[in-house]
């Protein structure tokens, strides 16, 4: 790709994944370094554009939130047109967020026509004292599908940066 002066990258980046599973929550860690333990509070926020350098541009993501209504499995496909990047969501302390994995990422692919940066994000890490998925179980599975890994916490930070950061590197490079 030409190495324009004006040249924009701006990217979209949807988050998907059971309800409560801490999705809001990293959006706002990630984009304002903010984190609300009442879940109820994260509404209407359609998306959040943030950026990054690389190699030495500006990289821009908007990054998708649903407004909740993975509770209703209706999350419609405007919400993944044109999506390039995906963080796929569980909680390490509930196992049936784990388990729904796969079909996200059925859906995922249903609504995609393109390659699709995805990591598998398993959330909550500093909940370890009430661990129901092991780190090795996320990992396998993230190998089986071809996803990057990773465990967060949008509580205490741990990795949240990392997690987005590492999805938009991979859709520059994808592009680029
Ligand atoms: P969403 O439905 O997936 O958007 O989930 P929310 O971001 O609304 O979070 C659901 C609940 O989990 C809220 O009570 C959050 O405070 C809590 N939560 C989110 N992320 C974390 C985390 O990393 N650690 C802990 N302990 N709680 C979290
Ligand atoms: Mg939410």
């Amino acid at each position: 790709m030409e190495d324009d002066e004006g040249e924009e990258y701006l990217f979209k980046v949807v988050i998907i994944g059971d309800s409560a599973v801490g999705k809001s929550n990293l959006l706002s860690r990630y984009a304002r370094n903010e984190f609300n333990m009442n879940s109820k509070a994260t509404i209407g926020v359609e998306f959040q554009t943030q950026s990054m350098d690389i190699d030495g541009k500006e990289v821009k993501a908007q990054i998708w939130d649903t407004a909740g209504q993975e509770r209703f499995r209706a999350v419609t496909s405007a919400y993944y047109r044109g999506a390039v990047g995906a963080l796929i969501v569980y909680d390490i302390s509930r196992r049936t967020t784990f388990e729904s994995v796969g079909r996200w990422l059925d859906e995922l692919n249903t609504h995609s026509d393109t390659t699709v940066a995805r990591m598998l994000v398993g959330n909550k890490c500093d909940l370890g004292n009430i661990r129901d998925v092991s780190i090795e179980e996320g990992k396998a599975l993230a190998e089986s599908e071809g996803l990057f890994f990773m465990e967060t916490s949008a509580l205490d930070s741990t990795n949240v940066k990392t997690a987005f950061e590492m999805v938009i590197r991979e859709i520059y490079n994808n592009v680029s």
